[in-house]
């Protein structure tokens, strides 16, 4: 049975969270977590066996994903032909040149290892032409970037960043960063002189990072991938915030991308618990390396998870089985679409109420797609809700619960005036544990309490400040739900 408590937290650790449950709520994976606490002499064991399962839920059809592909025949796949290949702490460390320039030579190199020499070794191998690179890719790889995307929160990537503690750190050589509105034939020249400048790959986000959150046309990544595809140059999709938010296992698999684009890799990471890179063996250049037999594909996999004493740790790989499998079951892409119409709806609704007016806000007071959204701070001030700001925007993560599609739920257990009650519940329950809301409502980051300070609080709202002084102001501006009544 449901929490009587308050669901106002759309900032969820930055969109780790993806659900609130815990693993407690299945059988499966409560017995994995106590054999793991418990186990150690089987632990290897249980991290191999776990390991192969979750390369193969990555890739494989769930059954009721199969169901739906029924009426639409492209959706045969859950995350479709990706294998989680590589694996890192965070989704920064997999979009770092080197490593995706390792991981280009390693894939190239695999077939070569199938027809070893008499004395078992496999024979020398010219892999930098089958990429079409010369010695200043290997050396110098570089990066290409479409503009307003986040980049990374450090390394090369991290020079586009629009934060600036993350700006700061940026080092390494800076990524080409991609203007959308060059005409076809400039972005053909552009790409084509990085290529030949050591130019190994172009990472794409399907929504912009930065405003306008401008959703990227279907013909433009259809310009994009057929100059990537003649240059063999590597697509990489960074999925990080968008999977299973979007409509579709990824974002680029939603109906309108399905026919333009078919990426070589992905970045996943944050909400599905494990980070890592995705390849794609059939993507439009891989393809050209040849290596077609499934069994083929996982050696290739697990020789580069080989180069690691262990690619994932055990609690991790729980957790990220865990959700793979309640995304599947539960489909969480399907979700994601009403989830999102419901939250933008209930905003309007709320700034209608506010602003005593009958029309809704004005376009571009909500961007984004389905479960991740933009909105206008002015728009949502009244809401009271824990988002990630992001200049004159907010960013809200909602968690991918079926109750957050409905109506009532949104305005009594999550935003707005009617949510007051469960606040003042949920502040009295933190305050008997001795603790306080986790994130700080202006900043986003977390609150003081984290290290052990004192954090100031509105137990009406339930939302809390950093401490610092810049969010001081803001804080205590709230639009209290105390002041304003309950309706
Ligand atoms: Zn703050
Ligand atoms: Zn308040």
């Amino acid at each position: 049975m449901e929490n009587p408590v308050i669901y106002h937290n759309m900032h969820n650790r930055y969109g780790e969270s993806l659900t609130w449950r815990s693993l407690s709520t299945s059988s499966r994976y409560s017995e994995l977590w106590e054999k793991y606490m418990t186990s150690q002499r089987s632990l290897d064991h249980l991290y191999h066996k776990l390991f192969v399962e979750y390369m193969r839920k990555f890739k494989l059809n769930p059954p009721r994903w199969e169901s739906r592909s029924l009426t639409n025949p492209h959706r045969r796949d859950f995350f479709g032909a990706y294998y989680p290949v590589a694996f890192h702490g965070h989704a920064s460390d997999a979009m770092v040149p080197t490593t995706i320039a390792s991981l280009l030579l390693h894939i190239a190199a695999y077939p070569s290892s199938l027809f070893p020499d008499s004395d078992g070794s496999a024979p020398p191998v010219d892999i930098l032409p089958l990429l079409d690179w010369n010695s200043s890719h290997r050396q110098s790889p570089r990066l290409a970037i479409l503009s307003r995307s986040f980049g990374a929160g450090y390394g090369p990537l991290a020079s586009i960043c629009p934060f600036e503690e993350s700006k700061s750190v940026a080092c390494g050589s800076p990524p080409l960063v991609i203007d959308l509105q060059q005409t076809a034939e400039d972005l053909d020249s552009t790409l084509t002189r990085f290529k030949n400048d050591g130019g190994i790959a172009l990472i794409v986000q399907i929504i912009e990072s930065q405003w306008p959150w401008t959703v990227i046309e279907s013909k433009t990544l259809q310009t994009l991938s057929n100059i990537c595809s003649r240059l063999k140059l590597p697509v990489v999709v960074d999925e990080t915030l968008t999977a299973l938010r979007c409509g579709a296992p990824f974002a680029h698999q939603r109906p309108e991308y399905l026919e333009v684009i078919n990426p070589d890799f992905v970045i996943f990471g944050k909400g599905l618990k494990a980070n890592g890179i995705g390849v794609n063996f059939d993507g439009e250049t891989l393809r050209a390396l040849s290596i077609y037999q499934e069994g083929d594909r996982y050696r290739c996999a697990f020789r580069w998870h080989d180069k690691h004493t262990r690619a994932i740790s055990v609690p991790t790989l729980i957790e990220a089985l865990f959700t793979l499998d309640m995304a599947r079951d539960e489909d969480w892409p399907l979700r994601s679409i009403e989830i999102g119409r419901q939250i933008r709806s209930a905003i309007c609704a709320q700034e209608r109420g506010e602003r005593g007016i009958t029309q809704n806000p004005e376009p571009g007071s909500i961007a984004g797609l389905d479960a991740l959204l933009y909105v206008r701070k002015n728009s949502i001030k009244g809401a009271i809700v824990q988002g990630i700001p992001e200049g004159d925007y907010i960013r809200l993560l909602p968690v991918l619960e079926d109750a957050m599609k409905c109506p009532a739920f949104i305005s009594n257990c999550v935003m707005g005036r009617k949510s007051l009650a469960r606040r003042r519940v949920t502040s009295k329950m933190l305050k008997r544990m001795h603790r306080k809301p986790l994130w700080c409502y202006v900043c986003g980051d977390a609150t003081e309490e984290v290290l052990g300070d004192d954090v100031a609080w509105c137990e009406d709202c339930c939302i809390a400040t950093c401490g610092y002084p810049e969010c001081e102001k803001g804080f205590t501006d709230h639009q209290c739900l105390a002041i304003i009544g309950y309706l």
